[in-house]
């Protein structure tokens, strides 16, 4: 039996983590239960009750906390079904968030009004797609012992099953800490139901797991996050030959291996929770990923999909990582790590998003950020220099930790789900596209290849320009291939 086929339940995922982590370094994982499967949907009254027993004369309260998204199981409407069902031993409340926008975005006014109409419930119910579900989560961690069960509608992104959440601050996308949901459902028919593109989308959010991890590991190495743990590491190589044997069934919308996904998605979400860190499953794509959803927000265009922006982001994240690998491997002349001056930094932060914002506040919110790692770059510089001198001892360990670009593009290609950044949608050209990929490093503290790069003086124009000629081949190649 493989370690795949055993991660059945979450006591199996608790069980992995455990023997992976003899010191107990990793944050528990407060998950309760989690549902996934045909006719989960139905659990959602059970959840509640098993987090909060009816109270005699129907006075618990449940509010229900939903988006205006419609959400359809069959020719079911999805809220008005765990409404009624709840309805029948609980006092429920549908909270429908808005923020004026076509789509909702978790901005603090958002999370402010989530929290009002939570406050004195006795559960919240989640249902929707990671958005609400990270609202959800803030909500609760504002309103400590409130118990949250997530409902979640589509396999679109890996949230659900982890203790931080998305916001929007000045503009910019940020990772804040918020809390576990107590129990996650879902329901294979209300997923399998979501629009078909969501769920591809899924799949491209996965393959990050086949960069970020060896971002994480370089970022170790050098001594500026120290929060790299195998055990995450090892869930996720549990969850690789799950990933590959679903993608085409995803690409056609196969119900069983939409649902595999789904699995594979939640079990990710623990990962990165139990890291304690995102950095575990988001690195260079994730950053190429932000960076499209802060033009978007600024120029007022709907926003791409989450998991199609991180998997075209996966193939340019694989490349930086051959480009670097090729380049320390042959190089003639030892590479000389040079650090970063500070004041041109900072012009080319200001440049980087002047045309975005003129008013130069997204300049100022990713300067803090890029400053501070700039700081600790500076402070690592020697132990920089060592990894470097000595990659020959690093570099098979890192491999391990990347998969080949052009086979990560051939299961975008087999799941439906764009592998180029151009092929994302009209709103991202060419331009665009260099855009986000040329100054991702700029917009956030985390440290990854493209830092390392630019430290070797390997991120001037030409450099970018062999990078995206890479990506190209290792997709276009994949496309001819038989
Ligand atoms: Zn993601």
């Amino acid at each position: 039996m493989t370690v795949a086929e055993s991660l059945v339940d979450l006591e199996s995922v608790r069980t992995l983590l455990a023997h992976s982590d003899p010191d107990g370094r990793l944050v528990p994982c407060d998950l309760r239960s989690l549902v996934v499967g045909s006719g989960a949907l139905g659990a959602t009254a059970a959840a509640v009750e098993s987090l909060v027993p009816a109270k005699p004369g129907g006075a618990r309260r449940v509010v229900v906390l939903v988006d205006e998204t419609p959400i359809r199981r069959g020719s079911e409407d999805v809220k008005s079904a765990v409404l009624e069902m709840l309805a029948a031993d609980s006092e429920t409340q549908l909270v429908v968030l808005t923020d004026g926008h076509a789509e909702l975005h978790v901005t603090e006014q958002v999370v402010d009004g989530a929290i009002e109409a939570c406050r004195g419930a006795d559960v919240v119910v989640a249902v929707g797609g990671g958005t609400i579900s990270d609202i959800g989560k803030l909500a609760a961690a504002a309103l400590p012992g409130l118990p949250v069960v997530t409902v979640m509608t589509a396999a679109s992104v890996d949230g659900y099953t982890d203790n931080v959440s998305v916001t929007l601050k000045d503009g910019v996308k940020r990772t804040v800490p918020s809390v576990w949901p107590d129990v996650v459902i879902a329901d294979a028919e209300t997923v399998a139901g979501a629009p078909a593109r969501m769920n591809r989308a899924g799949y491209g959010e996965m393959t990050s797991m086949y960069v970020a991890p060896a971002d994480w590991r370089l970022a170790s190495l050098i001594g500026v996050d120290t929060s790299f743990h195998p055990g995450p590491i090892r869930l996720l190589d549990a969850l690789s030959a799950e990933l590959d044997a679903c993608a085409s069934g995803v690409g056609t919308g196969e119900p069983q291996a939409v649902q595999r996904l789904t699995w594979a998605l939640a079990l990710r979400g623990i990962a990165t929770g139990v890291a304690g860190s995102t950095a575990c499953l988001s690195g260079v794509e994730h950053l190429v990923s932000h960076m499209l959803d802060l033009r978007a927000a600024q120029l007022g265009l709907a926003t791409g999909l989450h998991g199609e922006q991180v998997g075209a982001g996966s193939v340019v994240a694989a490349c930086a990582w051959e480009m670097l690998r090729d380049r320390l491997a042959g190089a003639r002349m030892p590479a000389v790590v040079t650090p970063v001056d500070p004041d041109a930094a900072q012009v080319r932060v200001r440049e980087a998003f002047a045309r975005l914002d003129p008013s130069g506040h997204i300049a100022d919110e990713c300067w803090r950020d890029y400053s501070r790692k700039l700081d600790r770059t500076a402070a690592a510089h020697e132990q920089i220099s060592a990894v470097v001198a000595d990659w020959g001892r690093h570099d098979s360990e890192v491999a391990r930790l990347v998969r080949p670009a052009r086979v990560i593009a051939a299961g975008l290609q087999a799941a439906g789900t764009p592998a180029l950044l151009v092929d994302l949608g009209p709103d991202v050209d060419a331009g665009t596209a260099r855009w986000a990929v040329e100054n991702c490093a700029l917009m956030r503290d985390r440290f990854t290849v493209v830092d390392l790069l630019t430290l070797l003086g390997w991120w001037e124009t030409d450099d970018v320009d062999e990078l995206l000629a890479r990506v190209d081949a290792a997709v276009v190649s994949d496309r001819m291939s038989p």
